[in-house]
């Protein structure tokens, strides 16, 4: 289930040890990479690639393969004897096992403007978009642990960072929060929210209108780079009462690429607080893939 990174790797293996994988590709094909622009971290493209091109390959090497996609949500899982049971929008699909590759999605403020200039100045992910904003003016939204870390790092790039955050505590470690307090390029705004982004019309990111939330005053200020940390959701719903998860609905792993129920194998974001890499998303689709292999084989499959 999932066709991001993690699920993509998961059928290419899968597809070469004949296992007839079939990748049910989700409510957002492609997963998170299908909403950035030039990856450059990916080992192997010394020139960077395009998010979206990359997962188009990658589902392409696992056709070659022949692996086969089903476009498609999981509405409802039976996991509780085997063959499992998956609910697809109105086919029920039977199968030995399950690869868990459905990713987390990023929170989003929810501005109409926002949305529209993902990718255009407006990211999730500071390791994967920072580079671009050189020198730039960047705000970064959030008051937690990711924040912070967003902050400092982004402030080898950035001129400027502005940490905008909607209270006057923070849900940060003291660690990471005093981290961010010393570093000079990092401002706070507290008690602050976003309430509009700029600059549609250009189809990039210029400026933000501010709102103090204590005084209600208003004002505009220019940016470069628009920064969200203010969390993910993993896409473990559809699981619930089954696979065991934590108090935030990421899997929790037995160990390797294990679920609670035998022959259900997690891989990428839905597991994975910390990283959140394409690269790593990618070993874990494999490491998910070979141990389905080991788990079929040992049933004499
Ligand atoms: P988090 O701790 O849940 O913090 C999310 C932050 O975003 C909160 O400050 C929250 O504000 C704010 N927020 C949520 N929705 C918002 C909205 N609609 N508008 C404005 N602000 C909003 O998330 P996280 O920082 O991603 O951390 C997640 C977990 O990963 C934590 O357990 C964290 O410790 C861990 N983590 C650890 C490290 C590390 O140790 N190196 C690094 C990153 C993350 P409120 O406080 O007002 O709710």
């Amino acid at each position: 289930m999932g066709s991001g990174c993690a699920g993509n790797t998961a059928a290419i293996y899968a597809a070469r040890a004949n296992l007839k994988p079939l990748v049910i590709s989700g409510h957002e094909a492609g997963g998170q990479l299908s909403l950035t622009t030039l990856v450059e971290n990916f080992p192997g493209f010394p020139e960077g690639i395009n998010g979206p091109d990359l997962v188009e390959n990658m589902r392409q090497q696992a056709t070659h393969f022949g692996a086969e996609y089903l476009h498609g949500q999981v509405i409802e899982t039976d996991l509780s004897a085997r063959p499992f049971h998956l609910h697809v929008e109105g086919e029920w699909i039977e199968t030995r096992t399950l690869i868990i590759a459905t990713g987390a999605a990023a929170r989003w403020l929810g501005l109409p403007s926002e949305q529209k200039l993902i990718g255009k100045g407006v990211s999730s992910c500071a390791t994967c978009d920072g580079s671009f904003f050189r020198g730039g003016k960047i705000i970064v939204i959030g008051g937690g642990d990711s924040a912070m870390e967003e902050a400092n790092f982004l402030s080898r790039f950035g001129s400027e960072i502005t940490l905008v955050h909607r209270r006057g505590e923070f849900r940060a470690s003291k660690i990471m929060l005093d981290r961010a307090r010393h570093n000079p390029k990092v401002k706070f705004l507290t008690n602050t929210m976003v309430e509009e982004l700029y600059d549609v019309s250009k189809d990039m990111v210029t400026g933000v209108r501010l709102r103090d939330l204590q005084s209600n005053r208003v004002w505009e200020q220019d940016v470069d780079g628009f920064f969200l940390a203010i969390g993910h959701i993993p896409n473990t719903k559809v699981f619930a009462g089954q696979i065991e998860t934590d108090e935030d609905g990421y899997i929790l792993s037995k160990g390797g690429a294990r679920t609670n129920i035998p022959g259900v194998f997690h891989a990428g974001d839905v597991q994975d607080r910390i990283y959140r890499q394409a690269i790593t998303a990618a070993g874990a689709g494999c490491m998910a893939a070979i141990e389905a292999e080991r788990f079929l084989e040992a049933e004499g499959h």
